[in-house]
């Protein structure tokens, strides 16, 4: 589901990079003769064997550990041999410095993940019998409406967040020590693939926050005393809680229509074939909660996997995880190796992003989804209000990570510079926070990627209605021409659009309550 618990998962535009062992051992065969097609070959077999792992592991199927790490290390060692002997293509190049850099990381990463979960819990509260912990705390937040318990658990959270910087600083200071040796920082590498400069990505998220802010908290008054039960919007009201709450009143509207038969027919009626993609909505206790998509073998094992929530984010995340099954089944299977599985992550969340906009689309909802004209209106003020709240939040988020890597913050620095942003474009928020989000301290970068990602559709988009009119979708060149743009893969000119950060700020500034 856009923005965030789709990557929880590690999106499926993660899995090139997942190359996870315990340590770089030297290769067990022989590569020093081996081809550049031979090399890249043996990473691709490696990989999808991983990715399937993995992605049992997330559909909470059987997965098998010892296979996981002895396929980790020979990645690894497929990774070095690449490094020692070629420099191009620069894709693969830093491709395989994240690979090291995973292995490297993985040891430190579990214990976060295990000590988070342990250590960042409440006696106070429960939910099915268990204690409110990191994990928990989002479902708490979505289902308890005393807004005095919610701050209660917050500013213990807050309070006990110091107990994992130990392991925080450390899983940073790996991924620098990785890159340092190719002469590089994780910046350096995110910059490249994004192909953006420092200066240029800090204004653009500089300028995203500071205009958003006015309209975001003017909106948040109007939503507080319905989502949040309380007269104003305050520094523990977390993006998650108004995610949580929000949409709500919206199920009434999507009652009774079946998301997967709406979203296949919509692809399929705008040329794509939907029916490779496999998709899995059984319900299994140790399967995500939230959805995923995995290019396993890109193009031809797509999976997508999901449970059922509620009647608005079924449709959400189905729209968005189909917007990478296309992305991923588009792909030409003649097509190199690193074209086909090294994506930069905004272009992966463009095609993601692109699909799901359909559902904040009037003229889609009601012709294609046949949803009343009032309810439209909900959905998009809803819509817009919850992007403006994810602009104030991840610029912040986006801008602290960024410089953490440019000017080499310690953990402290990051911490009070976080603060300082979050005062900045909207409330606020005790440092400590970022510690506690589930991809800054997870991630080296990855932030701005949905950033970019929602302004390039935008951009994208004003060029369909363009070419094709209003009605786009019913277009079978605009199919064909989507269909291209995916297939582009590893080599998507990132340039071609220009990001706007006025014309994505016109259109999610505009509520109707506000007019
Ligand atoms: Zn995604």
């Amino acid at each position: 589901m856009w923005p965030a618990a789709s990557f929880v998962h590690a999106d499926r535009n993660c899995l090139i990079f997942a190359g996870k062992g315990k340590d770089c051992r030297a290769p067990r065969f022989d590569v020093n003769s081996m081809s550049l097609e031979k090399l890249a070959s043996r990473y691709e077999k490696l990989t999808v064997r991983l990715s399937e792992q993995y992605y049992n592991q997330e559909a909470g199927l059987p997965y098998d550990k010892d296979l996981m790490k002895e396929l980790s290390e020979q990645l690894t060692g497929v990774s070095l041999e690449f490094l020692n002997n070629f420099k191009e293509p620069r894709s693969m190049y830093l491709a395989s410095i994240e690979t090291i850099a995973n292995a490297e990381r993985l040891e430190t990463e579990l214990e976060l993940k295990e000590q988070r979960m342990e250590r960042i819990s409440t006696e106070r509260y429960a939910i099915d019998g268990k204690r409110v912990n990191w994990g928990s705390w989002r479902q708490f937040n979505a289902q308890t409406d005393d807004s005095a318990k919610r701050k209660e658990v917050f500013d213990e959270f807050i309070e006990k967040a110091p107990r994992i910087n130990p392991l925080v600083r450390k899983r940073m200071a790996i991924s620098r020590d990785v890159y340092s040796r190719y002469k590089l920082t994780p910046l350096d590498s995110y910059l490249e693939f994004e192909g953006l400069g420092f200066d240029e990505l800090r204004r653009l998220l500089m300028k995203l926050g500071d205009n958003a802010k006015e309209t975001f908290l003017t909106a948040a008054d109007h939503y507080a005393p319905e989502v949040l039960g309380k007269k104003k919007t305050e520094y523990y009201d977390d993006y998650y809680t108004w995610r949580g709450r929000i949409y709500n009143p919206l199920n009434k509207y999507f009652e009774g229509k079946k998301a997967l038969d709406e979203i296949q027919r919509f692809l399929g009626s705008f040329g794509f074939e939907t029916a490779k993609i496999q998709v899995d909505a059984e319900d299994r206790e140790k399967k995500s909660p939230s959805a995923f998509c995995f290019g396993i073998q890109i193009p031809n094992d797509v999976r997508i996997c999901y449970r059922r929530v509620s009647p608005f984010s079924d449709f959400g995340s189905l729209f968005h995880e189909f917007g990478h099954g296309i992305h991923d089944a588009s792909a030409n299977p003649k097509d190199s190796v690193w074209k086909r599985y090294i994506i930069p992550m905004s272009v992966a969340e463009t095609f993601s992003i692109l699909v799901e906009t359909m559902l904040h689309t009037p003229k889609f909802l009601k012709e294609d989804l046949r949803i009343s004209g009032k309810a439209i209106n909900d959905i998009m003020d809803r819509e817009r209000f919850m992007n403006l709240a994810f602009l104030t939040f991840y610029a912040a988020n986006s801008i602290m990570k960024i410089e953490f890597w440019k000017k080499t913050y310690s953990l402290e620095e990051a911490t009070e510079r976080w603060q300082e942003l979050t005062k900045r474009f909207f409330i606020e928020v005790p440092g400590n926070y970022w510690l506690l989000h589930h991809i800054m301290p997870d991630y080296d970068v990855y932030s701005p990627s949905y950033v970019i990602a929602s302004m390039r559709v935008s951009a994208i988009r004003a060029q369909l209605e363009r070419d094709f009119g209003e009605s786009w979708w019913r277009s079978g060149k605009a199919g064909e021409f989507i269909k291209g743009l995916a297939r582009t893969r590893g080599e998507f000119d990132v340039k071609a659009w220009k990001l706007d950060p006025d014309l994505y700020l016109e259109e999610q500034s505009s509520l109707s309550f506000l007019q």
